[in-house]
């Protein structure tokens, strides 16, 4: 059986200074916002829709940050 990949959003809330860049330019509309703020009083960005993630990892090469990535998970 050919395996499916399934994509994990992961975020580092203490790296994250709150620019949406990844909400904004998510083409899947993955990420959302739900009001929490890191310790540092950022906004963070949360993951809305995650089964959607086409796994462009296009919010990982925007983030100026590198607070956000995409991780791979072959299922069956
Ligand atoms: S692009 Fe990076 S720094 Fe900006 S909100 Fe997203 S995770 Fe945070
Ligand atoms: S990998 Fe692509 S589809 Fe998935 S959350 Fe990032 S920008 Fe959106």
């Amino acid at each position: 059986m050919k395996k499916k990949t399934r994509y994990s959003v992961r975020i580092i809330a203490e790296r994250c200074k709150g620019c949406m860049f990844c909400v904004s330019f998510c083409p899947a509309g993955v990420l959302g916002r739900d009001g929490t703020a890191n310790a540092r009083g950022y906004p963070l960005p949360c993951i809305a829709s995650a089964a959607v993630c086409t796994g462009c990892a296009l919010c990982q090469k925007l983030c100026p940050d590198f607070a956000i990535f995409i991780e791979s998970n072959h299922v069956r």
